[in-house]
């Protein structure tokens, strides 16, 4: 992902909020009041969810228009987290 000013990061947030799918997962924990769309950098792992029932980010519109690589960004980390573990 590149470099956003912090502008661009709130409204990229907000669209990854709108759009995610997790809330639909089997793998999804209702954390009271926690922020789903784990794939973004400025939100990460959840604090609840422990246990990789599936995972189907790769059905989210985000994976296609974010061009993600990785899944399990709830127990995993964000796509940029996840980025800098695969060097
Ligand atoms: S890719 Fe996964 S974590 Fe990211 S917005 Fe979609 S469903 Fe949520
Ligand atoms: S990141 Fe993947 S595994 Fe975690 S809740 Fe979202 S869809 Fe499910």
């Amino acid at each position: 992902m590149e470099e956003m000013n912090p502008e661009q990061m709130e409204e990229k947030k907000q669209m990854v909020l709108q759009m995610c799918i997790c809330k639909n997962c089997p793998s999804f924990v209702d954390c009271s009041g926690e922020s789903i769309g784990y794939c973004f950098p400025s939100i990460g792992k959840s604090k609840c969810i422990a246990e990789e029932k599936g995972c189907i980010c790769g059905g989210c519109p985000i994976t296609e228009k974010m061009g993600l690589k990785n899944t399990y960004f709830c127990t995993k980390g964000s796509e940029k987290e996840q980025m800098k573990k695969d060097m």
